[in-house]
């Protein structure tokens, strides 16, 4: 029989459960609220649609729940089998019943949590592989999916905004946009400053850099992540005073 509870002691992981728990239940609230004739809408995501994005969310659940057995097992089950049956999964996801939409949603969320919430404290150092090739602890699927649930959200555009998460996960997400950004560069791409004006802290990929100056982008910290992950270029500005380009590809 499973426990009832998460057999986690370490107190930032305890913490990242938690935040992960409230963007899902904030995703399955954002849901809820859409009628079932809104779903054939656009999503913020190019060329997709509310459904496509549910589907996603749900089959994502599901990816990483495979990771989480496979940290308990030792069998290795990868997120997914390849690019390709990942996006036909999300195409045929697409054109299900909304109702069969809205239990894939729901259900795959109980069962990941149910995974997480069995998966023996040992176990979380464990490493898997994410769907980008990666080894990492299978303490690192809850950030993964902490990400998902909170910025597709805001991606199935019915109200939800960066400007709804706590402050801790836009910290968090500045922290992860300059560690990608940092690990994705490329010889002479610039450099990026992040400057939140309502935080002490400052946000670079690359403290060496001298060449070049830096792109500098100011805002308050919701707007730098709502520009940081592509979303928006709302409220944030450039030192030079200008609109900002393009943020790097994150993810
Ligand atoms: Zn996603």
């Amino acid at each position: 029989m499973g426990a009832r509870t998460d057999n986690v002691t370490d107190p930032d992981l305890a913490a990242g459960l938690l935040l992960m728990r409230r963007g899902q239940a904030y995703w399955a609230r954002r849901l809820n609220e859409l009628r079932d004739d809104e779903f054939d809408a656009p999503s913020l995501l190019p060329g997709w649609t509310r459904r496509h994005l549910v589907a996603h969310v749900g089959f994502n659940a599901r990816a990483v729940a495979r990771l989480v057995e496979w940290a308990r097992t030792g069998v290795e089950t990868p997120m997914y089998d390849s690019d390709q049956q990942r996006g036909e999964e999300i195409e045929f996801g697409a054109t299900l019943p909304v109702d069969a939409l809205r239990n894939l949603a729901a259900h795959a969320a109980v069962h990941l949590n149910v995974e997480w919430r069995d998966l023996p404290e040992e176990a979380w150092s464990h490493q898997v592989r994410t769907a980008q090739g990666r080894l990492v602890p299978a303490s690192e699927t809850v950030w993964m999916r902490t990400r998902e649930v909170w910025i597709h959200a805001v991606d199935l555009r019915n109200g939800g905004s960066v400007h709804d998460f706590p402050a801790e996960l836009h910290t968090l997400l500045l922290d992860d946009l300059i560690k990608v950004w940092r690990r994705k560069r490329k010889p002479g791409d610039r450099d990026v400053v992040l400057e939140p004006v309502d935080r002490p802290a400052t946000y670079r990929i690359d403290v060496d850099e001298e060449d070049l100056p830096p792109l500098v982008v100011r805002g308050r910290a919701a707007d730098l992540v709502g520009w940081g992950i592509g979303r928006s270029s709302r409220g944030v500005i450039t030192a030079g005073g200008t609109p900002p380009p393009p943020a790097p590809q994150w993810l």
